[in-house]
């Protein structure tokens, strides 16, 4: 393959995103989020780099935790949302997969079900994201019901942060206090083993680490905060989406750039073209000024994205020419930055590369 666009990604640094957030949060186990292909890291190789040191891993429906099976991942996975039908049970026991339960229809799939191994389930509770999750009180009593249910081994507790990533600790603090109380109505007996944190709490609220963590955005050496953190610091991006100049181009002042004329030149402008556009996953709303780096030198895009290709200024580099590296973003540009000027997050980004973009890991 010749164009020149591609996603390298850089297991190491994976492995070591997910050895900072053990070492957060030493006491608990870890479930690896890998849904969403990995986040668009690859699901398959970023579940055998961690394969000897995750405790678990997460996705968010079936089909991507059988890919994982086939890939020959044996450690335990969880379905995130939960089976989306009864028929899912089966499949679920087959599979040796481990289920969330947020409502009162799974629950109902989950106690009819006649499983040949014991079940590990997560019942989620809603704490505030008002999403998926049962209230405090139906809580309470399905997890009486499970507790008593021969088919179900594993019992853990689950809730989900909206707002773990802000500065303002009041949010997580409420959903936090909301978990106690549910757990204090817990009758006397095994306790559940419990699980709240995201990496934005592992990364800033010891206090929510408990029994199970589940980093998913930080194993990709993304911070996920809306201020800085020292702990977030010490992350190392790990997919860097590379490209090359296919031209370059002389601009007199006037004349303007791509579909729309979106950005007219003031002055003379060298302007380089990059192989990779919004149907590779770049946004096509990024703005002028979004920076990007060619041949190691921060500079920005100017003119709006198009399909396969986008166009930077060039007028701090007249030695510049067809064939030079370019950073869309990774290790120089960060992927946050490239969402912050486009207005969505990196989750976005990353998640949204498509097909046509090659994987290669180093
Ligand atoms: N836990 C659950 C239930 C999730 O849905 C997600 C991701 O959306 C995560 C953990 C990981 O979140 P983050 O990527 O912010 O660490």
């Amino acid at each position: 393959m010749s164009r020149p666009l591609q996603a390298r990604i850089d297991l190491a640094a994976i492995q070591h995103n997910f050895r900072l957030a053990r070492a957060y949060a030493d006491s608990a186990r870890v479930l690896a989020v890998i849904k969403a292909n990995a986040y668009g890291h690859g699901a398959a190789p970023v579940a055998r780099a961690l394969a000897t040191e995750a405790n678990a891993f997460g996705v968010a429906c079936a089909e991507e935790a059988l890919e994982l099976r086939d890939s020959g991942i044996r450690a335990p996975i969880l379905l995130l949302e939960g089976p989306f039908a009864a028929a899912e049970l089966d499949l679920i026991d087959q599979a040796r997969l481990m289920t969330v339960v947020h409502d009162a229809r799974q629950l109902d799939w989950v106690l009819q079900a006649r499983p040949r191994h014991p079940l590990c389930v997560w019942l989620k509770i809603d704490t505030g994201m008002h999403r998926l999750g049962m209230t405090g009180e139906e809580g309470r009593a399905a997890h009486a019901r499970l507790a008593a249910c021969p088919q179900v081994g594993e019992l853990v507790l689950m809730t989900h942060f909206a707002r773990a990533d802000e500065a303002d600790t009041a949010p997580t603090d409420h959903q936090m206090a909301d978990f106690a109380r549910l757990l204090a109505s817990i009758p006397a007996g095994t306790p559940p083993a419990r699980s709240l944190a995201n990496s934005a709490a592992i990364l800033t609220r010891p206090d929510t680490h408990a029994d199970w963590i589940r980093p998913g955005i930080m194993l990709y050496g993304l911070d996920p905060l809306e201020h800085p953190h020292p702990r977030a610091a010490a992350l190392r991006p790990a997919m860097s989406l590379t490209s090359q100049l296919t031209a370059v181009r002389d601009l007199g002042p006037g004349e303007a750039i791509g579909y729309g004329g979106r950005f007219v030149c003031q002055r003379p402008t060298r302007v380089g073209v990059v192989a990779g556009g919004y149907a590779d996953g770049y946004p096509r709303h990024a703005p002028d000024g979004t920076p990007v780096a060619v041949n190691g030198q921060l500079t920005c895009l100017i003119g709006r994205v198009s399909m396969d290709m986008l166009t930077v200024d060039l007028s701090n580099q007249p030695q510049a020419r067809p064939g030079d590296p370019v950073e869309l973003w990774g290790t120089q540009i960060s992927a946050n930055a490239v969402a912050a000027a486009s207005g969505t997050i990196s989750y976005e980004l990353l998640t949204g590369l498509s097909r046509r973009v090659p994987l290669r890991y180093q």
